[in-house]
């Protein structure tokens, strides 16, 4: 095999990232490898720190961001300044155990797969609410989309430099990294493993960010709400063109105009909420097409010591 690239997205962890490189050099004593951390406008020591391990080992490579711009920019970042014949993505928060990693790079080197993925089994030490949700997002997503999302896929994962690259095609603003990775195809094993605490740190998630994060990520990957929009209208229409002939033939036929300002209030207020729930949808789309036709960078780089030696 020749040199692994591992690719760490980091947000204010400065408690971590040196425990994080004692864990890998650790297990991949006998391998080739250089750590890319990808400082994600930390607002902590995060950057120092990492400096300091990048100036007493060779292998630790950094770029550095001019502010946060998400986990999923970090990830493309770090994989664009690879140059790896294996990637290898992970959390630096160790919740992705490197002591999977030997097994990992031996069935991608060694089995026709191009991409060795880490998928958790069990959501222990997790709130059972997200548990819920998550469980119920897979099922919602696969289903309305065309994809195949493995439930408990992770972003941890070794990749052939070609799947690479064909992630790296993929230029959206909107990166829903987990969509992306199964939309490029390729042979993918799947590894389980036990979820595990954080080394150290806490999380940057809060419950309504991952409802954001679903939402866009169903919003990148399938154009069914649209469709679910106009099926509504259709529906609407219909029963309300048939309600009209009612209401005509019995003043025709009894003079008998239909009553009852409930009647008007409720039909008003149903039809008002699902235009306005419509036009939610159809500009949450027009949204994420807005800002993609601007067309900005994904991330801005203030420092890296990539290209440097
Ligand atoms: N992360 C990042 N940018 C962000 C948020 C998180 O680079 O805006 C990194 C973070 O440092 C960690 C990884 O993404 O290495 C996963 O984050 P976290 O552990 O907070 O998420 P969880 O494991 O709870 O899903
Ligand atoms: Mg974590």
């Amino acid at each position: 095999m020749g040199l692994l690239s591992i690719v760490v997205p980091c947000f204010n962890e400065e408690e971590t990232v040196e425990i994080f490189l004692k864990e890998i050099q650790k297990t991949l004593n006998d391998y080739d490898y250089e750590i890319i951390y990808v400082n994600d406008g930390s607002s902590d020591d995060t950057l120092n720190k990492i400096k300091e391990l990048a100036d007493s080992n060779s292998n630790v490579k950094y770029i550095s961001f001019s502010r946060n711009f998400g986990k999923e920019s970090a990830i493309y970042a770090g994989l664009k300044n690879a140059s790896g014949d294996l990637i290898c993505l992970m959390d630096v928060d160790l919740q992705h155990p490197p002591s999977l990693l030997p097994e990992m790079i031996d069935t991608i080197t060694n089995e026709d797969y191009d991409v060795v993925a880490a998928r958790r089994v069990s959501r222990e030490g997790e709130p059972k609410i997200k548990s819920f949700f998550s469980h119920k997002f897979y099922k919602v997503f696969n289903r309305i989309t065309k994809m195949d999302l493995v439930e408990g896929a992770t972003d941890y994962r070794v990749m052939t430099r070609q799947v690479t690259d064909s992630v790296l095609q993929l230029q959206e603003y909107n990166r829903f990294s987990k969509g992306l990775f199964d939309w490029v195809g390729f042979n993918t094993k799947w590894i389980p493993y036990e979820n595990i605490e954080r080394a150290a740190g806490q999380t940057t998630w809060s419950f309504w960010g991952l409802i954001e994060y679903s939402i866009e990520g169903l919003v990148a990957f399938t154009t069914l709400p649209l469709s679910i929009s106009i099926l509504l209208g259709t529906v609407f229409s219909i029963v309300a063109f048939l309600y009209m002939i009612v209401i005509i033939i019995r003043y025709l036929l009894y003079s008998d105009p239909v009553q009852g300002f409930a009647t008007i209030m409720c039909s008003i207020l149903l039809l008002g909420g699902i235009q306005l729930l419509c036009i939610g949808v159809l500009s949450k789309y027009l949204e994420k097409t807005y800002v993609e036709t601007k067309n900005r960078p994904i991330y801005i780089v203030k420092e890296s010591n990539i290209g440097d030696d």
